[in-house]
């Protein structure tokens, strides 16, 4: 159990690029940074229009002359000081993070890094290789894996409890995107245009946030061919998909079928995942975190609740609040965020036998997350046809 007792000699300085007071998801980063006194926020480049980030940083209990421009500047004004900023958060647009991460492991800082990581496999294995020659740590916010009971699925699976593994079925729909995009925010447009987002629009917004989670649960199984078939059901979104359907053969001859939309009108169900093995079968969704749908052929169906002492080790080792106490996405990103503080500290101690060992998303994670969405955009630019993943 996690009790915010430090596992680390010392907070980590803390820096962010984003995650400004009209970001969607900078606010998941400082919560779940701040929560173990791992990280101390002290310096930014928090937003777009300088001011704002200066107003909205101070506001954070950031100094003044810490709250940067543009991320060029937060590098120099850190450089130059003693204490200054040992990992930075990128809470950006997809388009600038391959730039931003690039620049700040040149400068020596460890980076975390928002989904979809970068545009292309190329780009992501090139930092790989920079972050390997720096000694430094890549992680990625996929901020949904450290529920406890996503360790508790993964334990399962390892155990044999579900036996052998056929069906993987997996759902992240919202219906924000319905109507059309007369008038939207800067969030989505910047979502819905190439240039910016990248190759996707929903595959890598919330389709890899799925194809993440099962790697965490099964990571025995590795997907051999895909087939998705996207679309954009509002035009000016093209070539961009509002809508994805992905089917996947796994090299132990399981079937996965997963579904990410963003016009499912009316749908506040968020994330589903069904794992169906030969004698067992395990579902989860992120709408109900606390909760665990444990199906056996020809018994009464159970409902697992998170923090209880019949649950495995590691679910167990993730869970804050204990059960009869909701557990939620905010303790999910704590987690992902402690997990990469005990990263960048081994690391920084040049602990390499904790890190072969530890868990966390790691640049890997970011590079197969996009791994995915080029087999998925080939298959889909080729007319939704079947793919070597390759
Ligand atoms: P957003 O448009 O709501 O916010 C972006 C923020 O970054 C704003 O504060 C903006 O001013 C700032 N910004 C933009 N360019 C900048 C730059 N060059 N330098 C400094 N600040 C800059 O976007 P969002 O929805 O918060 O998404 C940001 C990233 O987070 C995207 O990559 C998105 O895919 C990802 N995201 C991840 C999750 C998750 O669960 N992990 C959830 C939402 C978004």
């Amino acid at each position: 159990m996690i009790n915010g007792e430090r596992t680390i000699a010392r907070p980590l300085r803390w820096g962010m690029v984003g995650g400004g007071r009209t970001g969607q998801v900078g606010y998941k980063h400082r919560t779940g940074a701040q929560r173990d006194g791992t990280y101390q926020l002290v310096c930014g480049a928090f937003d777009l229009d300088a001011e704002r980030g200066r107003d909205f940083g101070t506001r954070l209990g950031v100094a003044g002359d810490r709250c940067y421009a543009d991320y060029k500047a937060l590098i120099a004004g850190e450089k130059a000081r003693e204490d200054g900023v040992e990992v930075v958060s990128i809470a950006t647009p997809n388009f600038t993070h391959y730039e931003i991460t690039k620049a700040c492991l040149e400068a020596g800082l460890n980076v975390i890094c928002e989904k979809p990581l970068f545009f292309t496999v190329a780009e992501c294995e090139e930092v790989e290789r920079l972050a390997a020659e720096k000694g430094l740590i890549v992680g990625v916010t996929y901020g949904f894996t450290g529920h406890p009971l996503v360790h508790q699925m993964a334990a399962m699976v390892r155990n044999g409890m579900l036996g052998e593994i056929r069906i993987v079925d997996m759902q992240y729909t919202h219906g924000f995107n319905a109507g059309d995009d007369v008038g939207a925010g800067e969030a989505v447009k910047w979502r819905t245009n190439p240039k910016t987002a990248g190759p996707t629009f929903v595959l890598g917004d919330i389709g890899t946030h799925l194809y993440y989670l099962s790697e965490v649960v099964l990571p025995h199984m590795k997907v051999e061919k895909l087939l998705c078939d996207r679309k954009a059901f509002i035009p000016t979104r093209a070539p961009l998909e509002d809508h994805a359907t992905v089917l996947m053969h796994y090299d132990n001859g399981a079937r996965g079928r997963l579904w990410v939309s963003s016009v499912n009108a009316g749908n506040m169900g968020s994330q589903r995942y069904r794992f169906v093995g030969s004698k067992a079968s395990v579902e989860w969704s992120d709408s109900h975190p606390d909760q665990l749908f444990y199906d056996v052929q020809d018994e009464p169906n159970r409902i697992l609740h998170h923090g209880m002492p019949y649950l495995e080790e590691e679910s167990l080792a993730a869970d804050r609040m204990g059960a009869l106490h909701t557990e939620g996405l905010g303790d999910s990103w704590a987690n992902i965020y402690l997990w990469i503080a005990q990263a960048i500290d081994a690391k920084t101690r040049g602990d390499e036998a904790f890190l072969k060992t530890h868990h966390y998303p790691d640049i890997k994670a970011g590079t197969e997350g996009v791994r995915w969405l080029e087999n998925c955009v080939r298959s889909a630019d080729a007319g939704a046809v079947w793919v070597d993943f390759k």
